[in-house]
């Protein structure tokens, strides 16, 4: 279990801009509950006065040195896998797991540094756009006609999924320890940037509207959950066609 506590410091739990102090305080606590420690903040509302503090109920350490960020983005960056949330079907069937296997991945990962569970705000959830930077979307199975659980409803069972897993050896075979890390979130974000470009340079993708094509190629290639040296030859193939095309 000792090292399996490492890697669950190692998962941060993100709330994009989460509007009311009091979830923000029962977040803490629900992890703390499930051994997460470390919780990260885009734009939240206070969540150091009393109204959290009073539902974190003694988990005010996980409030205290959570970190605020001005960007998912910017939390991201250096994580290998990232698992967004959500309540709700969406247009574009995006690629899911179900809570066990989100777990027993992110689990396996943070093994190689940190990864992110990323949950989205009260009223709205997540927009495609963040779940466009997420490998994988996870939906707790709940009631069809009301699927949407508090904020830290969902944070508790999905902890539950993660501490559970960490006591498990319940991890996929290309998800043992020493394969090759995957590939950070930045780096990910520099080949489709690049991709796109290339896209463009070739005529295959019209700049005027690109969403549609390259959101399916985001799910594309993080389906294949794509490691440090894939990215590199995908980027050094894209390199070699420019030089083609000048
Ligand atoms: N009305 C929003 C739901 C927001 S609930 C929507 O339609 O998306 C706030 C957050 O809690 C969600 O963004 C998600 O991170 C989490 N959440 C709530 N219910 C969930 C469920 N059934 N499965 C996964 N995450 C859930």
């Amino acid at each position: 279990m000792n090292g399996n506590r490492e890697k669950l410091r190692n998962i941060r739990i993100v709330l994009v801009h989460p509007t009311h102090p009091g979830n923000i305080g029962a977040v803490a606590r629900a992890m703390k509950t499930m051994c997460l420690e470390a919780l990260c903040l885009i734009e939240p509302a206070e969540y150091l006065g009393a109204e959290a503090r009073a539902r974190a109920a003694g988990a005010d350490d996980i409030l205290l040195r959570a970190q605020r960020y001005e960007s998912l983005l910017e939390v991201l960056r250096d994580c290998r896998l990232v698992i967004g949330t959500s309540a709700r079907a969406r247009g574009i069937a995006w690629p899911s797991l179900a809570p066990a296997l989100c777990a027993q991945r992110l689990l396996a990962e943070a093994g190689c540094g940190p990864v992110a569970l990323v949950f989205g705000r009260e009223k709205m959830g997540l927009t495609n756009a963040e779940l466009d930077l997420c490998q994988y979307v996870v939906g707790i199975p709940a009631n069809p006609d009301y699927a949407s659980l508090n904020l830290a409803g969902a944070v508790q069972v999905l902890g539950y999924e993660l501490l559970r897993a960490s006591d498990t050896q319940d991890v996929a075979p290309e998800w043992r320890e020493g394969h090759v890390p995957l590939a950070r979130n930045d780096d990910l974000q520099r080949f489709y940037s690049h991709l796109q470009e290339v896209l463009v340079e070739t005529g295959f993708l019209d700049p005027a509207k690109p969403r549609r094509l390259m959101r399916r190629l985001y799910r594309l290639f993080n389906r294949a959950y794509l490691d440090e040296n894939e990215v590199n030859i995908l980027r050094g193939i894209l390199t070699a066609v420019q030089q083609r095309l000048r």
